[in-house]
């Protein structure tokens, strides 16, 4: 008998079974579209060699068409913090203000790398699983004695599923004549952010979420405005992340790079970037919706309560409330020890309280559906009165109604 059935909705005696089918459902990394692995199976190669500057070169291009913008997409061998850094390492100076608007555990990141680099930092701490308010912005920077050099806030919040109105802060940043840096590590390429139409002066993503890559590539396409400010400011504190040798490189024809790039990784953007590409990105980020929408749904039919506001943007991560008197930190156990689905529980103050569905990169409709009956199955396995295909039952209306159950291209 197989673990899934053996185990399904009933017996709590069943433990990991190691060979049961495995499911990646987290919001990064996330699971790689087969030809993305595959290409990363080819010999190494030399860096300075024509094979891979011409690798480099598209997918250098296609990083731009991806976030829309003309700006040089600064690249670095490091996960999306070492592109945060090296936004924080390029504009933050000591004893200098700038302004952090937080809502979750990776706008906190913004918080504590500016105060590591020794900036005067204005802090405005949102609740979790609300959205940053523009015009709370708008006051806490008023009330900063000196106006900011720079106001750092995050696209897709991954720890709560909140997604903001960047370009809103966009506009209250620039009214104080600030720069603005947006961590879009998990939603670039899932919902829509047209850098250069909205005007956002740095972007920073990373390889591993919506982009369908394994994790080790962060990204910061920097404005003019940002790389002037940043190059007032070359006295120490950076080697590696400082932009201008970076964007030296890039700028170079064939494109160059100071060091020597992750070969490997960058096989596998340019395929991953192509793949996207070749669906379009309006359809990625309708199939993004459509994911969300049915999340949204499933975990409504299932009896839970949704955690975060109502709203149709935020289609990165879906979070539910776990129910009162339930181990919620069990419950991301289960699904993955006993279904092989593993997805994310919450996380610093929201441990223990919410599951997250993601729904970003190479996910299509029955991978909703599967995390939807996974986490329908824990529940009941943790003592829930849920019932069994509620979830998959509400998720297939919504892809019925959205016409198609959408897939994304391999
Ligand atoms: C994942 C994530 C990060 C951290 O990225 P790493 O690649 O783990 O360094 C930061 N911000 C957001 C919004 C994220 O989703």
């Amino acid at each position: 008998m197989s673990t899934l059935v053996a185990s399904a909705y009933s017996d709590p005696t069943m433990t990991a079974d190691p060979y049961i089918k495995q499911y990646l459902m987290t919001a990064g990394p996330t699971p790689l579209p087969p030809q993305v692995s595959q290409v990363m199976a080819e010999p190494i190669a030399y860096h300075r060699a024509p094979a891979f500057v011409e690798v480099h070169a598209r997918a250098l291009a296609r990083l731009r068409e991806v976030f829309q913008t003309s700006n040089e997409v600064l690249s670095f061998a490091s996960s999306g913090s070492g592109a945060m850094e090296s936004a924080v390492a390029n504009l933050v100076v000591p004893a200098e203000p700038v302004t952090v608007a937080s809502a979750g555990k990776f706008g906190e990141r913004w918080l504590e790398l500016a105060r590591s680099f020794g900036g005067e930092v204005a802090h405005l701490d949102s609740e979790w699983g609300e959205a940053i308010q523009p015009d709370a912005l708008d006051r806490t920077i008023k009330e900063m004695g000196r106006p900011p050099r720079a106001v750092f806030v995050t696209q897709s919040e991954t720890s709560t599923g909140v997604v903001h109105d960047v370009r809103a802060l966009t506009e209250v940043a620039h009214r104080h004549d600030a720069v603005i840096v947006v961590d879009a590590i998990s939603g670039l390429g899932a919902v829509d952010l047209p850098q250069d139409e909205w005007g956002v002066d740095v972007v920073i993503s990373g390889s591993q979420k919506s982009l369908m890559c394994p994790p080790g590539l962060g990204f910061a396409s920097v404005g003019e405005r940002a790389m002037a400010l940043a190059a007032e400011t070359s006295d120490g504190g950076r080697y590696y992340f400082d932009w201008s040798r970076t964007a030296k490189g890039q700028a170079e024809d064939p494109p160059n790079s100071p060091f020597t790039p992750a070969v490997t990784l960058w096989r596998a953007l340019d395929v991953a970037l192509g793949l996207i590409l070749e669906e379009g990105l309006e359809n990625v980020f309708d199939r993004h919706a459509v994911l969300a929408r049915a999340a949204r749904a499933g975990i409504e039919a299932m009896g839970l309560e949704r955690f975060g506001p109502d709203d149709y943007g935020a289609n990165v991560v879906t979070a539910a409330r776990m129910p009162e008197g339930i181990d919620g930190a069990a419950v991301p156990k289960l699904m993955r020890d006993r279904y092989g689905v593993t997805a994310a529980g919450g996380q610093g103050r929201l441990n223990g309280r919410i599951v997250r569905i993601a729904h970003c990169g190479y996910f299509g409709a029955f991978d909703i559906v599967i995390a939807l009956t996974a986490l329908e199955a824990a529940l009941a396995d943790a003592g829930a009165d849920v019932e069994p295909g509620a979830a998959a039952g509400a998720a297939q209306r919504v892809f019925s109604r959205a016409g198609r159950a959408p897939e994304p291209v391999a």
